[in-house]
């Protein structure tokens, strides 16, 4: 397989490790080059810290966890409840997809608890659209030039594999990370503020916890010890092939 670039873009910091991290780190180890993006840097994420001190701490914990598997790291710099599908957050997601350059991009659900997640996901999904079209502008200082082809566009699980209603979401695949869920542990763990704030705020310790349960909950659905599903987008006119499940060969099976 040659090398790919992939894009992991979700809204905020730690949805990528909690839905997709060992997913991630299994592309890494095959020598894939990895962005991972949020759309905010959290600053809503606190009891203590005001929001642009939060923001400076998270996106420190969100650097050092892609780190940890080679990725680099981007915020785009909106905030917390207010991700819009509009004009200018769109050319601000065409600007960042034009600069990771992906082949392969993987979001958050069209469906999901949180309004961020919807939003991201739709504002995404154009954007991979408007990305290759070469008289749309973004307006950046330093515009980077157009994509080549509409990325091959998947979504992770919504949070608890859920719509708003509590009805399951079924993934298109399942990816065996039993291998590298350590590591993805280890991911979620730089973000330790938000353990802090959910103990506060939610009244719960078991942020890693929750995570592991997720995991093994979505594995045993393909007989693994641990998974993490993804949904590939089909619609007209975004590529078809199933380029992620050919990447990561018999890790992944039908969901
Ligand atoms: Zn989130």
């Amino acid at each position: 397989m040659p090398t790919t670039r992939i894009l992991a873009i979700h809204a905020h910091p730690d949805d990528v490790e909690i839905l997709a991290g060992g997913t991630m780190a299994l592309l890494a180890d095959l020598g894939h080059v990895l962005t991972i993006a949020t759309f905010t840097a959290g600053d809503c994420g606190s009891h203590d810290l005001g929001p642009e001190q939060i923001a400076a701490v998270r996106k420190g914990e969100a650097a050092r966890s892609a780190a940890r598997i080679g990725a680099t790291y981007v915020c785009l710099g909106l905030h917390d409840l207010a991700i819009f599908n509009d004009d200018a957050s769109r050319r601000l997601v065409v600007e960042a997809l034009r600069k990771a350059r992906p082949q392969v991009v993987v979001t958050s659900s069209p469906v999901d608890y949180l309004c961020d997640h919807e939003a991201a996901s739709a504002l995404v999904r154009d954007a991979c659209f408007a990305a290759p079209a070469p008289n749309y502008n973004t307006g950046a200082a330093d515009a980077s030039p157009p994509l080549a082809a509409i990325p091959y566009l998947y979504w992770m699980d919504p949070v608890a594999g859920e719509d708003r209603d509590g009805l399951p979401v079924a993934p298109d695949f399942i990816v065996n990370v039993q291998d590298t869920f350590v590591r993805k542990r280890d991911m979620l763990a730089e973000h330790a503020s938000q353990r802090e704030w959910l103990r506060q705020h939610h009244g719960t310790d078991d942020y890693l916890d929750a995570m592991e349960r997720w995991t093994r909950a979505r594995g045993e659905r393909a007989g693994f010890s641990h998974g993490e599903g993804f949904r590939q987008y089909r619609g007209h006119p975004y590529p078809q092939t199933p380029v992620l499940q050919q990447l990561l060969g018999n890790l992944a099976v039908r969901g």
